[in-house]
């Protein structure tokens, strides 16, 4: 439980962090809470040769409401988030999702940006950012340039920035009225991560016909994902317990399920179409 040796430098500024990494790509690696990848160097299965700290990077810390949207730097740790009163009322699911990470002192250190960037298949912010329709901007040595949530999550540990990226903040716009958010998680009893994660955001009409519906799932595929399936099924007239059910069932047809260790494929499966189905009846009166 040794990490291989490294060199530490800690940056100021977000151009320090872009210069130093464009001088090793390869063999650098960003630290912000260091609550995911410190684990990873400890185990050898990450062995950067250099380290560059941007957890004091105040530029890259903070929640702001500009043009229509909530604009979190990707420093923010979790705490904040989840006790921020904008996310709170906005972005319910968001600052729920943040709520259930971990522990306290995981929340106090760890960052959107680092979870994210990290993209655990079990993180409980992906799906949540997912069903809020979020962005991330991200900057490189060509600038900056923007990328979906979905487009973030490739693979376990894969994600679509290059080594002498940083992602920078993260884009959630503000629903619109008659939207509601919700995220549920049954958590791993040891580590508390998603054995299963569900986030759900809904724009209901005020006769309760629902205009826009999105719902990802976290913790029991590959990677967190849409299911584009259960969102068409809620689209359209108030409702009604048996569309409930029908969604959630359309969302555990989904094809990326997988097993381990923990539980088999078809086990989480049916978690995923129970929390679903919990989740949109949250949402409805
Ligand atoms: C005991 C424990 C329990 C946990 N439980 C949960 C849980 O229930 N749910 C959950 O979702 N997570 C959980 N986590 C993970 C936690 O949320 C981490 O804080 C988070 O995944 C990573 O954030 P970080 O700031 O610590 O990132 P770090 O560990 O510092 O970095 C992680 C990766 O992201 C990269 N990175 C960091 N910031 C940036 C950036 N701005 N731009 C580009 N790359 C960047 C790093 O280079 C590294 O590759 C848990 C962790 C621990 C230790």
């Amino acid at each position: 439980m040794i990490p291989a040796s490294f060199s530490y430098r800690r940056a100021e500024s977000l151009d320090d962090a872009l210069r130093w990494l464009a001088e090793d790509p390869q063999g650098s690696k960003l630290v912000a809470g260091g609550h995911s990848l410190l684990p990873l160097m400890k185990m050898r299965l990450a062995a950067p040769r250099r380290l560059i700290d941007i957890a004091r990077v105040s530029e890259l810390i903070g929640i702001r409401e500009q043009s229509g949207a909530i604009v979190i730097g990707a420093g923010t740790v979790h705490r904040d988030l989840a006790g921020h009163p904008d996310v709170r009322q906005k972005l319910p699911a968001l600052a729920e999702a943040a709520g259930k990470i971990g522990d306290l002192q995981v929340r106090n250190r760890g960052t959107i940006g680092g979870s994210l960037s990290h993209a655990d298949p079990s993180a409980d912010l992906p799906a949540a950012l997912m069903a809020l329709a979020a962005t991330v901007d991200i900057a490189g040595p060509a600038g900056e340039r923007s990328l979906a949530v979905e487009e973030m999550m490739v693979a376990p540990l894969v994600t679509g920035l290059a080594p002498d990226e940083v992602l920078v903040r993260v884009r959630v716009p503000i629903p619109a009225a008659g939207s509601r958010s919700v995220y549920l998680k049954h958590p791993h009893p040891a580590s508390g991560y998603a054995l299963a994660g569900v986030a759900v955001a809904v724009t209901l009409e005020p006769a309760g016909a629902v205009t826009a519906a999105r719902v990802a799932v976290t913790g029991a595929g590959v990677v967190p994902f849409r299911a584009t399936d259960a969102e068409t099924v809620l689209i359209g007239d108030r409702l009604t317990p048996a569309r409930i059910a029908e969604a959630a069932k359309a969302a555990a047809a989904a094809g990326e399920f997988a097993g381990d260790a923990l539980m088999s494929a078809e086990y989480r499966r049916q978690l995923c179409r129970v929390y679903v189905e919990r989740a949109i009846s949250a949402l409805v009166d």
